[in-house]
């Protein structure tokens, strides 16, 4: 999931400056999780921003489940709000950045043929797993997944190093040198391994991360799901 903070308003009411008539867009997705985005969220800054003067002609949030990012559910849903997009000033997305390009681009402009000023409301701070509170993050999406080399701990995420052989030799008490409030991942990595009486996986060298594969902006192309 993509973990997001609410921007503050003052930043929100910023970007819609001289912008009177706005559409509201949520998502059912990791927004609604992480209550950036969610029904709730986007009710209440519908309220906001009625209070503060600007006509909100549209508050779209998409029910539990359904991802603003995912192309044909968005397409369907603002389908049914093209006029009020139409009539509007502009857009403000309660969304992540995905979210945001994605009906920037690929429904906004190549579907509906609009163009219109867009705005995010949200701050994504990186894909993480967890809840139902506490979110962490556990892969960077390298492309290549070696967790099975690593007895499922990810020193590239998890390690502040980033160390794919093994420790710095700065840990102390079973935490890192670097911020001393986490636990050390190698050791982590070899208390499993020694769990799992494995440790002899950890003498095998680990050769050096293919950055090929981090390349951005990546793509992927997958059979489209039938859906609704
Ligand atoms: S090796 Fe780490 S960063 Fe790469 S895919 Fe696996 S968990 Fe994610
Ligand atoms: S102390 Fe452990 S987690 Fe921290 S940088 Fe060194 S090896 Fe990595």
């Amino acid at each position: 999931m993509i973990g997001q903070t609410q921007k503050p308003i003052e930043e929100v009411l910023e970007y819609l400056e001289g912008k009177e008539k706005v559409v509201l867009v949520g998502c059912g997705g990791c927004a609604t999780v992480f209550h950036t985005g969610g029904e709730t969220e986007v009710k209440e800054m519908a309220k906001t921003l009625t209070k503060r003067g600007k006509q909100v002609l549209a508050a779209i949030a998409p029910p539990f489940g359904e991802f603003t990012c995912y192309l044909p559910w968005s397409k369907a849903r603002l389908n049914e709000y093209r006029k009020e997009i139409e009539e509007s000033d502009a857009i403000l997305m309660l969304t992540c950045g995905d979210g945001l390009q994605v009906v920037r681009e690929l429904i906004l402009e190549e579907e509906f043929e609009i163009t219109k000023p867009i705005y995010p409301a949200t701050n994504p701070i990186g894909h993480m797993g967890g809840g139902p509170t506490l979110f962490k993050e556990k892969c960077q999406q390298c492309g290549e997944c070696e967790l099975g080399k690593f007895a499922g701990i990810c020193p590239l995420t998890q390690c502040a190093k980033g160390l794919l052989n093994g420790p710095c030799g700065g840990s102390k008490d079973g935490k890192c040198e670097v911020d001393p409030e986490r636990d050390c991942a190698w050791i982590k990595i070899y208390e499993r391994f020694k769990t799992l009486g494995e440790l002899e996986k950890m003498k095998k060298i680990v050769g050096p991360k293919d950055r090929s594969k981090m390349t951005r902006p990546r793509e992927i192309e997958v059979a489209p799901l039938e859906t609704k």
